[in-house]
């Protein structure tokens, strides 16, 4: 990457139970280039061992609408028909750029295809498992989330699944390594040609 050139963006998307976000936190330890993960605002509560600012900005819907109406979002969506809406802040991948780091974003699809709009040459990867079984299963084991929310999870893979094809690499993450290992070659050949 030459001085004059700004580092990219990355964004990762991958249905609940794809692993994305052990992947996300190793890719984090362990990046080939300097990569900083924006930090989504969300109206969903927070969880217990959630902090804000650092996992999410929890706001009130009031505050996220106003904050959309000011336009301060690259991209915002209604996630998992939960009625809960994530967006990223513009001023986080300023952030990121200010550091000179790359942005890296795990948002869903809605999201990944509004960026994809805004800047075509995101590097975009979507996570997959070898099967649906294994995101049944891996859902299952978290233990976390209600039938109906495992369900409602599951048809929105089937869903998201769908859209694989628009990103420019699909990664089926049945090993860690090798997944980090293909994700960080391609951010080496991204930064090369920028
Ligand atoms: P969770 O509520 O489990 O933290 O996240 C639920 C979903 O929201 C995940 O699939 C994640 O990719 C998505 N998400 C998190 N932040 C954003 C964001 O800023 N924009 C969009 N469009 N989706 C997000």
């Amino acid at each position: 990457m030459s001085e004059t050139q700004q580092p990219g963006i990355l964004v990762l998307s991958g249905p609940a139970g794809s692993g994305k976000t052990t992947v996300v936190n190793r890719l984090l330890s362990v990046s080939a280039v300097k990569l900083i993960k924006c930090v989504s605002a969300t109206t969903r509560p927070s969880r217990p061992e959630e902090v804000d600012g650092s996992d999410y900005y929890f706001l009130s819907p009031e505050e996220f609408e106003q904050r959309r109406e000011q336009e301060e979002f690259l991209e915002c969506a209604e996630v998992h028909k939960s009625g809960y809406w994530y967006g990223t802040l513009k001023s986080e991948v300023k952030r990121a750029r200010s550091e000179n780091a790359w942005a890296f974003l795990e948002i869903d699809v809605q999201g990944a295809l509004n960026v994809m709009q805004a800047y075509p040459q995101a590097v975009t990867v979507f996570l997959t498992t070898p099967t649906q079984d294994v995101y049944e299963q891996r859902l299952r084991k978290r233990g976390t989330e209600t039938e109906d929310v495992i369900q409602r999870r599951l048809e929105t893979a089937r869903e998201e699944l769908k859209y694989a094809d628009r990103y420019r690499f699909c990664i089926v993450n049945d090993e860690l390594d090798r997944t980090i290992g293909e994700i960080n070659d391609i951010l080496k050949s991204e930064e090369d040609v920028s």
